[in-house]
């Protein structure tokens, strides 16, 4: 019987049973099913002598206790180990086996694997839960993404290389060589956990033989060395909504890993990173500019053009006086923000002095010296200094 049969055939169907079936009922199915099928009672029929040939293959395992115990993990075994950690966790056996299924949601590999083996042998000592396995949700997954300015502003769909665990192609997750299956540990019997007698006190620790999986692998698989497991990759579409900024989580909900057991798939978060632009910054929902202007367009006032991020640029009045370093508001010409309304456009102007000097220029900025603005200007100050 090869790994390939287990995984291939339902035995329970050919015996028409249930799974949870008991050797008395399998016993009577078995029964009925042989003496239809016979070749005695169907001479030359090849049909009913390949049915009789299956049922009694079926009949030969679920009907041994030890081997209805490997077939039923053989078929347990997932189609792969589908919990997955973003950045491709590096396993070894310890990990993977080494610990108990602790059941706590998300948890780690070890509590996955505990938990699927754990739903298989009841490790407990109550009642055997033999076959029920509980539904799971995938693993939460982290990856970063880094965009251009004018992709984080507009939203983009990027996508999005998942590395993942997967059932390992060769021994389809067994961890056994192909051709051979797991065999039931005989230290613990499946259960996973032996008892150790400390005066009167019992102990239930991981089964050393098995290291708690209640399967022992003869010939580990030479592919993952026995860990049933391999590196996978998935690409999914991702979301960006507009307006993300640099150092930003994203959750896309649902976009984790795959639950197991019917159980809903993990969350995926996207932590963004966002190169910056040339010319505007970004300062919560508002985009930041910094525009020069002249000290006469200062003083005197004026209407000056300023690029918005997207669109035409505006004209932004700048008043009689202003200060350098004086920030106007652009309404809307922002960040969009998460109910898609927008941010502002904020401009802090840097007024800037004459390099250089045209006797035109000269001279009209001597004349201005001579009005005598300013020659107070520092008498506060000045004066202040001197204060104790
Ligand atoms: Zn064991
Ligand atoms: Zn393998």
């Amino acid at each position: 019987m090869s790994t390939k049969d287990y995984l291939e055939k339902d035995y329970y169907k050919v015996l028409g049973v249930s799974k949870t079936a008991t050797q008395e009922e399998i016993k009577k199915s078995y029964r009925k099913l042989a003496r239809k099928y016979h070749p005695d009672a169907n001479k030359g029929d090849a049909e009913a002598e390949d049915r009789f040939k299956e049922v009694s293959e079926a009949y030969d395992v679920l009907s041994d206790d030890k081997r209805r115990k490997e077939y039923d993990a053989v078929r347990s075994m997932p189609g792969g180990f589908r919990g997955q950690q973003g950045g491709g966790f590096p396993f070894d056996l310890g990990d993977l086996f080494g610990q108990q299924g602790g059941g706590t949601q998300g948890g780690g590999a070890g509590d996955r694997i505990g938990d699927l083996f754990g739903g298989l042998f009841n490790r407990g000592g109550g009642t055997r839960t033999t076959g029920t396995r509980r539904a799971r949700r995938g693993a939460d997954v982290e990856t970063e993404v880094t965009l251009s300015f004018g992709r984080a502003m507009n939203g983009v769909t990027v996508p999005i290389k998942l590395t993942s665990e997967a059932a390992c192609p060769g021994c389809r997750g067994t961890g056994a060589k192909a051709g051979t299956v797991p065999r039931v540990c005989p230290n613990c019997e499946g259960t996973g956990h032996e008892t150790r007698n400390l005066g009167s006190f019992g102990f239930q620790e991981p089964c050393k033989e098995c290291h708690g999986r209640g399967l022992v692998v003869d010939d580990p698989c030479p592919t993952c060395h026995g860990s049933g497991r391999a590196t996978g990759t998935r690409t999914i579409q991702a979301r960006i909504p507009a307006g993300v900024a640099d150092g930003q989580k994203i959750r896309l909900k649902g976009k984790g890993a795959p639950g197991e057991n019917g159980g809903p798939h993990g969350d995926l978060y996207v932590f963004i990173k966002v190169q910056p632009h040339r010319v505007f910054g970004r300062s919560g929902d508002n985009l930041t500019l910094t525009v020069p202007v002249t000290f006469p367009e200062a003083a005197l006032g004026a209407e000056i053009r300023v690029p918005t991020f997207q669109g035409q640029p505006v004209t932004l009045r700048l008043p009689e006086g202003t200060p350098n370093g004086r920030t106007f508001r652009v309404k809307g010409r922002g960040a969009t923000r998460r109910d898609g309304t927008k941010g502002d456009l904020l401009v802090t102007v840097d007024v800037q002095v004459p390099q250089k000097l045209d006797d035109q220029t000269r001279e009209a900025l001597t004349r201005l010296r001579d009005t005598g603005a300013g020659d107070d200007l520092r008498g506060d100050l000045l004066a202040q200094a001197k204060q104790e």
